[in-house]
């Protein structure tokens, strides 16, 4: 069957979801747009899958968290998409794609055409198979990418209450589920081949702490090696991974979170590509014309640091739908995406979100022994970056202006010193005359405000929606805030 529409989504996740709703705000018209999924679910709240979810005790569930409750918008039912007459094509994998005829064949047969295309495919779990170990198969080794597989790994945590997990990987998956683990009573061992978790964004110091909390919880680490191989018994279950320092673990169960890879193939040959993904200018728009990319698998210049990027977090995937449509609807009034990467996450009673960029010096701040510190990176001399543990949101909001403005910073003990008091001060400057924040370019302008230079950058226009705060919401009603 032919099905013609003026937009079409390929993908409903997060960035679909808020793609959706933008469209709405636009005022397409019913019949217009169409969105292809191969779930079965209408989009929703992902990073709401290894944290409400997986929560012994009132744990979140589907239709609490759609899109876009997230950003504390409309919660998107299915009823929603009737009610606005967007059709919702769930549980249909896109096969095939031709942006030059402008079509979509789907695995049940249909082809779908359009007129303009945002490819919004996100990102799949990397399996043990693509590293070179067996056994993902088993029912046992758990991922965590999609409902499906928080399903299953909710089902065996169940199962496992008071037994043991080995967690591969010491990124944000295995942070995150490492602590589900525990708080569903399983001990757990971490095992990563670096010397610390999260390595490409922490500090070791930061690191540090978050490791000396986790084993105050009873998580093992093994650190500085991978697993080689797992020990599956004739039921066809893992027993336990052999390491690649011959060391062996015992589990009950498994957890793999070793990396994503984004979901591009369909468009390989025919769009350029950059960073392992699909290269976008800053209207979201691809090297064809009628063709956006958004989410995981964009990568879109930003403007701040000056390059290219291909961001897998939630923020960068609300903000690129809700631009690229924008972009599509109002062409000629849409700037440029003028972006700051932010990234967060939740775990235990411990709460961080990261602005900008962690490149240069990293100057540490606050009490390590308490529950308030975080770090600034500094590079050539201003300041880029800033991770906060345990802020509070005039903290994050003062956070997110300052990287903003990068202003430049001479004396790095002073940022030791004050502390989350540096960014709070630089948000207590005098207003800028518009004829500063609003030159163009990289032209500064330095202000002299107490000790220090203030550059005014281009574009000061504060990121209030990159310091704004999420809301998940469980079917019990309880409240899940994040930022
Ligand atoms: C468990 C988990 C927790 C996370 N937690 C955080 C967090 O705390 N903070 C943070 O910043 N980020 C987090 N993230 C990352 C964040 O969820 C992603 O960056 C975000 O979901 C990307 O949105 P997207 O729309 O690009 O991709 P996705 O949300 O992955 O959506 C892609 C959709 O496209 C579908 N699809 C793919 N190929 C096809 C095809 N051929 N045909 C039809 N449909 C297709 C997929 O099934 C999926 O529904 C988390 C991710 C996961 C998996």
């Amino acid at each position: 069957m032919w099905r013609d529409f003026v937009y079409v989504i390929v993908g409903g996740g997060v960035a679909a979801g808020y793609a959706a709703l933008e469209f709405t705000k636009k005022g397409v018209s019913h019949g217009q747009l169409c969105i292809i999924s191969n779930e079965t679910v209408a989009p929703y709240e992902r990073p709401a899958l290894s944290k409400g979810f997986l929560f012994p005790e009132a744990p979140a569930r589907l239709p609490g968290f759609h899109t876009c409750v997230g950003a504390n918008e409309e919660k998107l039912t299915p009823n929603w998409y009737t009610e606005h007459g967007i059709e919702l094509i769930l549980g249909t994998r896109v096969i095939s794609a031709d942006t030059r005829l402008k079509t979509l064949l789907t695995a049940t047969g249909d082809t779908i055409t359009y007129k303009y295309l945002i490819i919004a495919t996100g990102a799949r779990a990397l399996k043990l198979e693509e590293i070179g170990i067996n056994g993902s198969n088993a029912e046992n080794v758990c991922y965590l990418r999609d409902l499906a597989d928080a399903t299953k790994l909710v089902n065996m945590m169940r199962v496992c209450t008071g037994g043991t997990a080995i967690v591969i990987g010491g990124g944000y998956i295995g942070m995150e589920c490492a602590a589900s683990l525990v708080m569903n009573k399983i001990k757990v061992t971490m095992v990563f081949p670096g010397s610390y978790c999260m390595d490409r964004l922490f500090s070791p110091k930061i690191a540090r702490y978050y490791e000396d909390f986790y084993k105050s919880k009873g998580v093992n680490f093994i650190k500085g090696t991978s697993l080689s191989s797992l020990v599956i018994n004739l039921d066809g279950k893992v027993t336990g991974a052999k390491l690649k320092d011959g060391r062996y673990v015992h589990a009950d169960m498994v957890v793999v979170g070793i990396g994503a890879r984004p979901n591009t193939s369909l468009f390989e040959g025919q769009l350029t590509f950059e960073n392992g993904g699909i290269q976008v200018n800053s209207q979201m728009q691809s090297s064809k014309t009628s063709v956006y990319a958004v989410g995981d698998i964009a990568s879109f210049p930003v403007k701040l640091f000056g390059d290219t990027r291909r961001l897998e977090h939630v923020d960068a995937a609300r903000k690129t739908a809700k631009h690229a449509v924008s972009a599509i609807m109002e062409p000629k009034t849409t700037p440029d995406f003028d972006y700051m990467p932010f990234f967060y996450s939740r775990v235990f009673s411990l709460s961080w979100q990261f602005y900008g960029d962690n490149v240069g010096e990293v100057v540490h701040f606050g009490d390590f022994s308490g529950t308030k510190f975080g770090a600034y990176w500094v590079n050539d001399n201003r300041l880029v970056g800033c991770f906060l543990e345990g802020g509070g949101n005039e903290d994050y909001v003062a956070i997110a202006d300052a990287i903003r403005l990068k202003p430049v910073v001479l004396d790095l003990g002073e940022l030791e010193r004050k502390g989350v008091d540096f960014v709070l001060a630089v948000g207590q400057k005098p207003p800028v005359s518009p004829t500063v924040c609003c030159g163009g370019g990289d032209s500064s302008i330095p202000l002299k405000k107490g000790g220090y230079l203030w550059y005014a950058v281009s574009g000061i226009v504060v990121a209030a929606s990159a310091a704004a705060f999420a809301y998940w919401y469980a079917d019990s009603g309880s409240l899940y805030r994040y930022g």
